[in-house]
């Protein structure tokens, strides 16, 4: 078993717990600096601050607060010692930007460098980073770890498919990151070409950057033999780097040394216990431009809590897939339901490619449910039994889980619109009368 910074990755959970209490103090104390805390913080007396859980004592941090005091409103440090900024990919409402001096650019790639490690890859790889670079966290976050590791690192971004594909070949790439939906669609390009997606020296796949599920995983892990693991971190708090799995792929352990979590309940705020789904709140402890403290992520998850150490050695608590975001939630028919748990029935049916598209309409009085997906060219063979028999196992499954009974439509492969970044699965279209 290799570790990146075993000591800080094995660490006994009193001494982390301890580490987080004064690493707490200090970014309360540091807050002070910026515009926006130190007016929030003025009745704060952190020194009186015992265990991780008086975190709760502050107030939250929401992404409209960043965007209030954008652009250097929450920054602690002199202009001159900001060395990068960053911005969430968000595409509604005004941007919110993210910055960094040199000593948090070394740290953010460390961890991504501990993540790295845990998944096996090391500086014999080849690694191609096949996300978007630029004011998006995935692509330099990536990178600047994979060349900390020492890996041979190919800055190929997003798109021009078949360039990926031969660059692939050409260098012998070994480890690839890229968003789940991306991956899938370079395997059928694959396919168009002429290759079979397990002929290349493929080994591990980093996917994240969007909600994917198990099923998915195992989709990935199967089409290219490699094993994938899932990577979850988002501009706020640096980029990816924030949780990863290990080697175990039991849930995705939370760098607890540089981040304080938080599972609250969405709606009241109100703290819930391990192993209750709710929404994570984090707070930077080691962040010198801009710390933020107990960020409310809008990202849906939950602390593994097997009751066991991580088989890994590693001491950082583990979460679980992230099911969405608190407004992905759709409300069909007065239903609840996440997008990922269509995907996850989808996904399940070998027939089904790897592109779906859901569609909620008003119908009259009533919502409507489309699951558009598109299918494996092998099934439009004519044969109209095969594909009627599928689409009633599908709707029915579907309808099992959610309760709603969707109108499932086929598609042949490449014909549903598709995005190089992340994926967008659901069209809404009910508000716009
Ligand atoms: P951005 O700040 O633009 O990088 O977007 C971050 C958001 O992407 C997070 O808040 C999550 O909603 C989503 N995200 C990132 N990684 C994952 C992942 N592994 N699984 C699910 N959603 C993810
Ligand atoms: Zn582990």
């Amino acid at each position: 078993m290799t570790f990146w910074d075993e000591n800080a990755e094995t660490l006994p959970r009193d001494k982390l717990e301890e580490l987080q209490v004064k690493r707490l103090k200090d970014t309360v104390a540091r807050c002070r600096k910026s515009i926006f805390y130190r007016n929030r913080f003025k009745d704060v007396d952190e020194s009186r601050f015992r265990k991780p859980e008086d975190v709760a004592l502050l107030p939250f941090t929401t992404k409209n607060d960043l965007r209030m005091n954008y652009d250097f409103g929450l920054v602690t440090v002199p202009r001159d010692e900001i060395v990068r900024m960053h911005s969430s990919s968000g595409t509604t409402g005004k941007a919110t930007v993210i910055f960094h001096t040199r000593r948090d650019i070394e740290t953010w790639s460390d961890l991504v460098a501990r993540c790295i490690v845990m998944t096996g890859a090391n500086k014999a790889d080849v690694f191609q980073n096949i996300i978007s670079y630029g004011m998006f966290t995935g692509g330099l976050g990536l990178h600047y770890g994979a060349e900390k590791v020492g890996m041979l690192t190919i800055p190929s971004g997003v798109g021009n498919t078949k360039r990926q594909i031969q660059l692939m070949k050409d260098f012998n790439t070994t480890v690839f990151h890229a968003t789940p939906s991306y991956i899938l669609y370079v395997s059928e390009v694959m396919v168009q070409e002429g290759y079979d997606p397990k002929e290349f020296d493929l080994r591990i796949g980093f996917v994240g950057a969007e909600p994917h599920s198990e099923q998915t995983r195992q989709r990935i892990e199967d089409i290219y033999d490699i094993d994938a693991f899932n990577s979850y971190g988002m501009s706020e708090l640096n980029g990816p780097g924030v949780a990863f799995e290990c080697e175990e792929k039991n849930g995705m352990h939370f760098w607890e040394d540089q981040y304080l979590l938080e599972v609250v309940n969405p709606q009241t705020g109100e703290k819930l216990a391990p192993g209750e789904e709710g929404e994570l709140v984090v707070t930077t402890l080691g962040r010198e431009a801009m710390p933020i403290i107990r960020y409310r992520t809008g990202d849906l998850a939950r602390i593994v809590d097997d009751g066991d150490k991580c088989a890994c050695g590693r001491t950082h608590v583990r979460i679980s897939r992230i099911k969405g975001r608190c407004d992905d939630m759709l409300i069909v028919r007065g239903v609840n339901l996440y997008p990922s748990q269509i995907e996850d029935v989808l996904m399940s049916f070998p027939e089904v490619a790897t592109n779906y598209q859901i569609l909620v309409e008003r119908e009259g009085a009533l919502d409507s449910l489309t699951v558009k997906v598109e299918l494996y060219p092998k099934m439009f063979d004519g044969d109209l039994r095969k594909l009627k028999k599928l689409e009633s196992d599908i709707t029915k499954t579907i309808q099992e889980d959610i309760v709603v009974r969707p109108k499932v439509e086929f598609h042949e492969p490449g014909s549903l619109p598709r995005t190089e970044g992340k994926a967008v699965r659901v069209i809404d279209t009910r508000g716009e009368m």
